[in-house]
């Protein structure tokens, strides 16, 4: 007989957006108990609440402080936690609710993207010892500095759970959606996807920089530093199709009775991804020393903005460099050029907007030659604009225009996974969570499947 297992259960905004789905989530916790798991439970804010408190916030003022909108932004999770832990005692399970605070997770100061530095798991130990399901407002801690509630950043309970997970050594965390698992791209908006069994870390922290928002990606690298083995899953039934994430040594997983072997470097792509908002500014003959002193101002505001340097690298002399930062934080970098460095000549400055970055994920795809070729021709005959092309080890990216990356994803999807054998894998329908896709037909006609088929369905 198998041994009690610690699962925790996180079930984002779209899982608890309703009645009836607190209702069906407080169901499958019941179940996992009854199956004879203990079970930690975190949940996002029912779906749309958090942007709902975000406008209310922006209608009162158009410079909120930090410290007292994430004190708003708190109450959304606060808020789902009440909820699910009443619809969990409806149904006879004892269960009770916590803030992440109360839950003993811990933060840096930094409001709205704070990260988490501790979590003391006493007080959910004490609750599991009592055999009480505790249920935590996710995306929330206590910052170590000043006792003031603070949230993770957008996406932000996924790395609740995973925390979570770490500090209870949980035998995996659950990650619960509207999706039913990770997929070659965004399975509502690219046709002909397929769904991984089972991924590395690796490459599911670059398909989470890159955009997937399936989990953040905060929450990824925690996993993978923690050692915590996740599962992602949909909403509308715990027993169907998911994907394992994990570092591959161990069988993820093997706690639930489920085993998956990992064939990351088997595979040519583990996906694309995209992320718009985005915001391009090129500074023309700006010194290095201009260079040195805007990055230490950069770091400083702990702004995130990427930067491309051209030009006459190891010398003094002037070049031009590419910034490439989100649209909300464009304020604030020409208020820093123009207070920082009156060397900087403003009207020397050309931004370009509405911009989205696409990328394209796979273990050692960088050292692929023929890669980038291809992905710069997919983009040329979708006629989208394309610049800054960026080759790490595991990833492409490349800056498009917003209006381009829908169609641009679609056609470099379709260009990396036609390298795949195909007809062997089920593929994502209209109803892509919890359904089993049949097999395509003619099984024996195919040829042999390659390591990739077996894990990406
Ligand atoms: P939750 O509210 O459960 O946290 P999110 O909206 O944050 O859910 O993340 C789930 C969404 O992520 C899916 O609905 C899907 O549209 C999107 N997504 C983007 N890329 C991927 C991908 N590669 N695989 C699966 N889902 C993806
Ligand atoms: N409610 C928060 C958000 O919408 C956090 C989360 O959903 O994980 O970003
Ligand atoms: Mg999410």
């Amino acid at each position: 007989m198998r041994e009690m297992a610690l699962i925790v259960q996180k079930y984002g905004g779209t899982s608890v957006a309703t009645p009836e789905k607190v209702i069906e989530a407080a169901r499958q916790i019941r179940a996992a108990r009854e199956d004879g798991n203990q079970v930690v439970v975190v949940v996002s804010a029912m779906g749309g609440a958090t942007d709902e408190l975000l406008r209310l916030a922006s209608a009162v003022t158009a410079r909120p402080d930090a410290r007292e909108l994430d004190a708003l932004l708190c109450t959304g999770e606060a808020a789902s936690a009440g909820l699910v832990s009443l619809a969990l005692n409806h149904q006879g399970v004892v269960s009770r609710s916590f803030s992440g605070p109360e839950a003993g997770i811990r933060t840096d100061h930094r409001h709205g993207r704070a990260t988490i530095v501790e979590v003391d798991p006493r007080r959910l130990r004490e609750e599991l010892a009592r055999g009480t399901v505790p249920v935590v407002a996710g995306f929330q801690g206590e910052s170590i500095a000043t006792g003031a509630r603070t949230t993770l950043g957008r996406g932000g309970s996924d790395t609740t759970g995973v925390a979570l997970a770490a500090a209870l050594g949980a035998d995996h965390c659950e990650i619960v959606t509207d999706v039913a698992g990770v997929y070659t791209a965004d399975p509502r908006t690219v046709v002909g996807v397929r769904r991984h069994t089972s991924l590395l870390y690796e490459e599911m922290a670059e398909l989470a920089v890159s955009g997937a928002k399936v989990l953040a990606s905060d929450s990824v690298d925690y996993a993978r530093t923690h050692g915590v083995d996740l599962k992602v899953r949909s909403n509308s039934s715990a027993v169907g199709p998911r994907t394992w994430v994990g570092d591959g040594r161990r069988a993820a997983g093997a706690a639930a009775g489920e085993s998956w072997t990992p064939v990351g470097l088997g595979r040519p792509i583990a996906g694309v991804a995209g992320r718009s908002g985005l915001v391009r500014c090129v500074l023309r003959r700006i010194t290095t020393d201009h260079v040195l002193r805007l990055l230490g101002e950069l770091a400083e505001r702990e702004t995130e903005v990427e930067l491309r340097r051209y030009g006459n690298l190891g010398t003094e002399d002037a070049g031009d460099i590419a910034l490439t930062l989100p649209e909300d934080s464009v304020e604030e970098i020409r208020e820093l050029l123009a207070d920082t460095d009156r060397g900087i000549r403003l009207d020397e400055a050309h931004w370009t907007s509405n911009l989205a970055r696409l990328s394209v994920v796979g273990l050692g795809i960088g050292r692929r030659p023929y890669a980038p070729l291809r992905l710069l021709e997919a983009l040329r005959s979708a006629g989208a604009a394309r610049t800054d092309l960026h080759v790490t080890s595991n990833r492409l990216s490349v800056l498009t225009g917003r209006g381009d990356l829908a169609a641009a994803t679609q056609i470099v999807h379709d260009t990396f996974l036609s390298e795949l054998v195909t007809p062997l894998v089920q593929q994502a329908g209209p109803d892509r969570a919890g359904t089993a896709w049949p097999l395509a037909a003619g099984r024996g006609q195919h040829h042999v499947a390659l390591p990739a088929l077996a894990a990406a369905e």
